[in-house]
Formats: structure tokens, sequence, C-alpha cells
């Protein structure tokens, strides 16, 4: 029975790399019709919040993830916030301190940094060099004495840690490069070396899942578990599969403080998270070579982790709205007009809520659905509907309206006013027919048209624009921009 977990820490705002581990443990647990615990690793006061919580929550809700232990649906194993779990945490640490798995160390910081660059400077391995590892009872009492409080210490046994990567195939650590780590800070909280592989043996939890930046933590959580299993808290080793590094611009690691990288940026932008989704789980997985668009369930059937490539991902954000794209067209129409409606009010709509005109939206929403790359990208396209004045800009301005617009214009004018409303053939008609007394073509001579009426360049199909807009409107902003 197949357990994965995913287990965020709540400092900061969810970021992409976040939600592709995410996506690659769901779609496993998913697949294998297996459980997707969701824990939160809150053991750090002072960088965890609980409005990083909350927002990490309503992510993984928005995405459309569901989860079979966790935060707000509790569970075999819970609670499911670590910082409810220390006195599991202070117990474990006592048998492997008991069993001799872990020591009492009191080396100080500056004690340790003098040794390390000393080992440095002699060529060494610059990791802790096992001081406390086998200190007699007069030595810790004499440390005790001059006060020190002392840090707990896992004993890292003197083998060569190997593995399989579910990625990347067999790794070997050797012990000189895998020293002691602390697992108990001096104040008594515990560590991530600690809390996380005890959480995921007490949890169950069968295949790691998760960036490559954690592939070094490995051989740690490899010596731990093997303690854990000595002493009957573990029953066995989890598989290991890191996800490779995701690039940003310039080819470097695309971090959590990249702007880029912040999962509410694209949700504002009207990303869909279907589409989000379906970008993300290209950066290191292919549905196959000639297909980039489908569906989540289908990401679902074919999903296995084996197949995940190794090499670092390059996060390309045209082709991410490029994908977004498709799934917005693959929409339907009633569906697309539904998620547009954030960006159809305040803060992201300049017009008036009561200038919004429902029935005109849903005339003009079926022209838009297949234009958009993102949803937010609907309120410059329909804004000329509901504001009283379209919005000009110089730049469009100028570049519509070349010399013998205004003649253009006049003559479109008068063929709109007798043309007949009820279709945007005949709109079209008028213009065709304007532009053929001026010797300009089709695209010349509704340029200025599109521009007067709508205050762009560019835009929807324009003569449903302005069938929906409606005569009255069309030909008073014609006149305005002739005045
Ligand atoms: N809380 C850890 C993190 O967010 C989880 C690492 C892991 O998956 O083991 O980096």
């Amino acid at each position: 029975n197949v357990r994965v977990r995913f287990c965020p820490s709540p400092t900061g705002n969810p970021h992409v790399g976040l939600v592709r581990t995410a996506l690659f443990n769901w779609a496993f647990a998913r697949h294998n019709e297996g459980t997707l615990v969701f824990r939160i690793e809150d053991t750090d006061a002072a960088r965890d919040s609980e409005e990083s919580y909350n927002q990490l929550l309503d992510a993984m809700r928005w995405l459309g993830f569901d989860w079979d232990e966790g935060p707000e649906i509790g569970g075999p194993h819970a609670p499911y916030r670590q910082s409810q779990r220390m006195d599991i945490y202070k117990d474990v640490a006592q048998k492997l301190l008991d069993a001799g798995h872990a020591y009492y160390c009191y080396c100080s910081t500056e004690e340790l940094d003098l040794r390390r660059e000393a080992a440095r400077a002699a060529g060494k391995p610059s990791g802790y060099d096992g001081h406390c590892r086998d200190l007699t009872a007069e030595h810790k009492a004499a440390y005790e004495a001059e006060g020190r409080t002392p840090i707990v210490r896992f004993r890292m046994p003197d083998e060569t840690i190997t593995f399989t990567d579910l990625v990347r195939g067999e790794i070997s650590y050797l012990p000189e490069n895998v020293p002691d780590y602390g697992i108990i800070r001096a104040n008594g909280a515990p560590l991530y070396t600690l809390v996380n592989p005890v959480d995921d043996a007490l949890m169950e939890i069968t295949h790691v899942l998760r960036g490559e930046d954690l592939l070094s933590s490995t051989p740690r959580q490899i010596a731990l578990y093997k303690a854990l299993i000595d002493l009957g808290i573990a029953k066995e080793i989890p598989a290991f599969g890191h996800l490779p590094y995701v690039m940003g611009e310039g080819n470097k690691k695309l971090s959590k403080r990249d702007p880029q990288s912040s999962l509410n940026l694209y949700r504002e932008r009207g990303f869909l998270p279907e589409g989000l989704l379906n970008y993300l789980s290209l950066l290191g997985w292919s549905l196959s070579a000639d297909r980039d668009i489908f569906s989540i369930d289908e990401m679902i059937a074919a999903f296995d982790v084996v197949d995940v490539n190794p090499n670092p991902a390059r996060f390309d954000l045209k082709k991410c709205e490029a994908i977004n794209a498709d799934h917005i067209r693959l929409l339907d129409v009633k569906d697309f007009t539904e998620r547009c409606a954030p960006w159809l009010r305040a803060p992201f709509a300049p017009w008036a809520p009561e200038d919004f005109d429902e029935t005109k939206w849903q005339a003009i929403a079926p022209h838009a659905q297949s234009r958009l790359k993102v949803l937010s990208e609907i309120t410059d396209n329909v804004d000329f509907l509901f504001l009283p004045e379209p919005v000009f800009d110089e730049a469009s301005w100028t570049k519509a309206m070349k010399e013998g617009s205004d003649a253009l214009l006049g003559t479109a004018r008068e063929k709109l006013d007798t043309a007949d409303w009820s279709s945007p053939e005949s709109l079209k008609e008028a213009v065709l027919a304007a532009g053929e007394e001026h010797g300009l073509k089709l695209g010349k001579a509704q340029a200025p048209v599109r521009v007067a009426v709508t205050g762009r360049t560019v835009g929807l199909p324009l003569f449903e624009s302005l069938e929906i807009l409606g005569k009255e409107k069309t030909l008073a902003r014609i006149d305005a921009a002739l005045a």
C-alpha cells in the first residue's frame, strides 16, 4: 500500500516548486490508489506563521488537491502539525540517547568553527569531528559545571550508505562525507533532521518524493531510520525519489523569493489550476513526446515517479501561458464566464459596478474565450463595454489615426448609421464599403473604427463588439473621436 506525504513548512508564500512537489506526490498516490498524507512541518517557531499555514491550505484546495490524512481532516496518525507533536520527538530522542544512537554534544559554535577551519586548512573533511562521541561521565559533568547546555547529536554508523533513488538510480555516500549531525537544539527544540524521518516512520510513509535540494539529507535519514528500526519505531526504510531542480531566468535555480515563483501571482493573473498543473507536471515529467496538453486525470493515469527525468527542468513562462490558454479554450462557455467573474469586479475591473451589464457580458464572452492566455486579460478586452468612455492611450491613437482617418471615420459613421444592427456581417459590409471609398482594405479601414470605439488597436472581433456595444454608443464614440 503506497503512502506518500507532502510536508511543507509554513514559511512565506506558496511557490511553484512546492506545488510541483505536491502534484507529483498527489499523482503518485492517486495512480497507485494509495494514501496522501499532508503534514505541516512547523517546528521552526521563528520562521513559521499561521498566515502562511492558511495560505498553504487555501492553495492546495484551489489547485484541486485532496489528501487522505492531514490538517482539517485528521487521520490515524493525528496530529498532522509537527508543532503539536513535540512530546513524540522528545520521547524518540530520549530512546535514541538511551540506545547510544545519539549523544550529547557540548561543543560551542566557536569551538566547532575553529576546528572546522583547522580541518579545512589541513585538507581534511570539515564536518563534525566526533569530539563528544564518547565522553566520559566526568568529562560530561565538567562541561555541565561550566554551564554548557548540550545539543543532541546523531551518531552516524561508520559505513557507506547506498540507496537507489527512484529518479536518479544508485547513489552512495562515504562515511567521511556524512558526519554526525544535530537532532535537538540546546534549547530542547527538535530539528528537521529528526522530526521529518521520525514522522515518516510513524506515519508509515513508503515513498519520499521531494526536491533535489534534500538529496544530501537522505543518507542521514536512512541511518536514522535504521536506528528507528532497531528501536522498533520504524518498520522499513522508505524509497526515495528526488525531483529535479527547477531553473528560472538565466538558468539559475528558481528560488522561493523569485517573484516568478509565487503561486499567488499565477492565481491573480488568472491561470486555471488545471493549466498550471499541466505545465508544472512537465517540469521533469511528460505524458508522451507529442502531447503537452492533458488533463489531470490523464496525468494520474500515466504517472510513475521512475519516469521523472533527473535533469534540471527549465521554467518557461511563455510555455506556461500557452498551455494555460489551451485549457481556457477547452472550458465550456458557461464555465469560462463563471471563472472570469473575479476579474469583472473590483479591484481588477475599472468600471463602476452598476455599469456592468450581464447580458452584454454573456454576449461577448464566447468571443473572448479563445483569445486569453490568462483570465485577467478579460478586463482589458471588455472594458469598452462597461466604461462610459473607452480608455485611450496615446500610442494606440497615433498608430491608428493616420492621415485620412478622419475622413474614413466620417464615411464609416454614415454607413454604420444605415446598416442593419442585428448582424455583425452587415456592420462589416458598412466598414468595408467605407474603406473602398477611401481606397483602403478592410484591415486598414477598421483600425480607426476600433480605436475610436474601444480605445485599443487590438481586441476582440470588431463587428461583434460593435453589435454588442450597440448602435447608439458606437456612433457617439465615433462622433467624439471626430470632434
Ligand atoms: N518541510 C520540508 C521542506 O519544506 C520537507 C522536506 C521533505 O520533503 O523531506 O523542505
